[in-house]
């Protein structure tokens, strides 16, 4: 049973990740973490007082020491900068290494059975150093990425056909950059391929407008980036977990093989329960798309260095 979850970081995703938990997960403990002194002290009461609204018993705790995350069950890392306008997830990658890094070694040593959930930017290059530092079992950490592209999909696909997002599958997986991979082959309206409701040419806008979603919003925000939603996706993250749902999400993996990828941290489809990542599920591919997949492993390792 998931008794306690961390959240690092009390900004913007992780304040509302916090707001969406207690407003609908029954957990014993859940503590906000951040750097800026007495933040996550402030964004802890103001969580506190939607308890008469929304009748949690949930112990909220919010605070700058890092050990208060001790044995924690789930830890949610959405710390670091930013991304402003301009700038790409990638130009996050020095300074968000370190803070990923320095709070890594915390986990370890204080909540070394914990599942990972890594928000934080340049997203998949984030989850790696997570597997590196920890040396946990990579079935415990994941990265929410994949996840949100695939939401901002099937969004464009309902503004563009008007039917139900219900009636609509679809899935992003690779990098979360411009480099994701929206696989048109396993998207489906009803069982319908895309096909049948979109023109081709208007697949590839499609294909383009989700790929540069993240940037067009930023850059009507100016000094941050969208929260709303990525709070939600990485929601639905912490709900698969702690009540054991079997979901399959994309997520960002360390990769040993699978979709002939290694030692790379990607976005695939995972079956998620309380185990964290149970499967991962290697969805037959287009060869084109395979082809697509595999060079961003290649991508990645350049990032890397
Ligand atoms: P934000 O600036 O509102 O919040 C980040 C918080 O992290 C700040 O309050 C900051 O003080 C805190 N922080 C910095 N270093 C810390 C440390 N060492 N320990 C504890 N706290 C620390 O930003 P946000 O909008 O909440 O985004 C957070 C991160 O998530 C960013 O890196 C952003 O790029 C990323 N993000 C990822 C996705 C995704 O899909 N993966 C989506 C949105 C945002």
């Amino acid at each position: 049973m998931v008794k306690k979850i961390s959240i690092i970081g009390s900004g913007a995703v992780g304040s509302n990740l916090a707001f969406h938990i207690l407003s609908r997960l029954t957990i014993k403990e859940l503590v906000l973490i951040d750097i800026v002194d007495s933040l996550a002290k402030g964004v802890s009461l103001d969580l506190e007082d939607t308890r008469a609204f929304l009748n949690f018993n949930t112990e909220i705790i919010g605070g700058s020491d890092i050990n208060l995350i001790k044995d924690s069950d789930i830890v949610v890392l959405t710390c670091g900068l930013v991304r402003k306008e301009g700038m790409s997830r990638e130009d996050l990658l020095s300074t968000n290494r370190r803070i990923i890094s320095e709070v890594s070694l915390k986990i370890k040593e204080l909540a070394k059975s914990s599942i990972v959930i890594v928000v934080t930017n340049p997203l998949d290059l984030m989850t790696y150093e997570v597997n590196r530092v920890t040396r946990f079992n990579r079935k415990r950490i994941m990265g929410m990425g994949s996840s949100l592209d695939t939401a901002r999909f099937v969004n464009l696909i309902y503004k563009e056909t008007k039917v139900s997002t219900c009636d609509i599958e679809a899935l992003v997986f690779g990098l979360h950059s411009k480099d994701m991979l929206p696989v048109l082959s396993l998207a489906k309206i009803k069982g319908y391929s895309l096909e049948r409701f979109i023109e081709e040419r208007k697949l590839d806008v499609l294909k383009r407008r989700v790929k540069e979603r993240g940037t067009e919003i930023v850059n009507y925000l100016k000094n941050r980036s969208a929260y709303f939603s990525p709070s939600l996706a990485c929601y639905h993250l912490v709900e698969a977990i702690v009540n054991d749902c079997n979901r399959i999400i994309p997520v960002s993996v360390l990769l040993k093989g699978e979709f002939g990828l290694n030692n790379v941290c990607i976005g695939v489809p995972c079956f998620i329960n309380r185990k964290g990542i149970d499967k991962i599920i290697e969805y037959e591919l287009t060869p084109q798309e395979k082809r697509e997949l595999l060079s961003m492993g290649d991508r990645f390792k350049e990032c890397m260095k």
